[in-house]
C-alpha cells in the first residue's frame, strides 16, 4: 500500500496514520515529526525548518523534497509507505509522483480527511503544540486552503482520491477510512 493522507490541520492525520500503518503494516512517514525531530536534535535541517514552522509557513520544497527522497529510499518504504504532511503543495505533489516513477511505482490512493472550518479551529485551540497559537493557526488554515487544498483536485483528476469525514470516534474513522480504502481498491 503506497498511500499519501490530506487534510487540514487538526483534521487528525497523525492519529489515523498510525493505525492505518499499523494495519496495512507500512511505515507511517509524517514531514511534520520528522520535522520536529531535527529541531529537537538541533541539526542543520532543523535549524533552518523553525522559522517557517513557528510562523506556520511551508517549508521551502528544496529542504522538504530531499527529506522526503531519503527517507522514501529507507528499505522499509519499499514495499509501501504512508505519507502524513506530504505533499502539501501541486509542486510536492509533482515531485512525489516523478520519485515513484523513478523506481517504477504507483500511488495507490490519497486520503482525504474531511473537516469544516469551525471544528478546526476548535480542536486546534485545545491541543497546543507549539505552534498553536491562535494567530499561527489562522496562518497555517490559510496555508492549507492556499497551497494545500489544491492538490485535493490534483489528486481526484488522477483518480485516486478516497474522502472520509473526519469526525467521531478515532477508531469509527480509521474502520471507515480501511472500508473506502478496500473499496477504491477493488
Ligand atoms: P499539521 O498539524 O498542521 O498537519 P504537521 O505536523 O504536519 O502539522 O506540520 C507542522 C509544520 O511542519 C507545518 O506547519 C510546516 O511548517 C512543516 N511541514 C510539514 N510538512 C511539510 C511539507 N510537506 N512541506 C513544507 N512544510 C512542511
Amino acid at each position: 500500500m503506497r498511500l499519501i493522507l490530506v487534510g487540514p490541520p487538526g483534521a487528525g492525520k497523525g492519529t489515523q496514520a498510525v493505525h492505518l500503518a499499523e494495519h496495512y503494516q507500512i511505515p507511517h512517514i509524517s514531514t511534520g515529526d520528522i520535522f520536529r525531530a531535527n529541531l529537537q536534535n538541533g541539526t542543520p535541517l532543523g535549524l533552518k525548518a523553525k522559522s517557517y514552522m513557528d510562523k506556520g509557513e511551508l517549508v521551502p520544497d528544496s529542504l522538504t523534497n530531499e527529506m522526503v527522497k531519503d527517507r522514501l529510499a529507507k528499505d522499509d518504504a519499499k514495499s509501501g509507505f504512508l505519507l502524513d504532511g506530504f505533499p502539501r503543495n501541486v509542486s510536492q505533489a509533482e515531485v512525489l509522483n516523478a520519485m515513484l516513477a523513478e523506481v517504477g511505482v504507483l500511488l495507490d490512493a490519497a486520503l482525504e480527511l474531511s473537516l469544516d472550518n469551525e471544528e478546526i479551529v476548535k480542536r486546534l485551540s485545545i491541543r497546543g503544540r507549539d505552534d498553536d497559537k491562535e494567530e499561527i493557526i489562522r496562518r497555517r488554515l490559510e496555508v492549507y486552503g492556499e497551497q494545500t487544498a489544491p492538490i485535493i483536485s490534483f489528486y481526484r483528476d488522477a483518480n485516486l482520491l478516497v474522502t472520509i469525514a473526519a469526525t467521531g470516534e478515532i477508531s469509527d474513522i480509521t474502520a471507515a477510512a480501511i472500508a473506502a480504502l478496500s473499496k477504491k481498491l477493488s
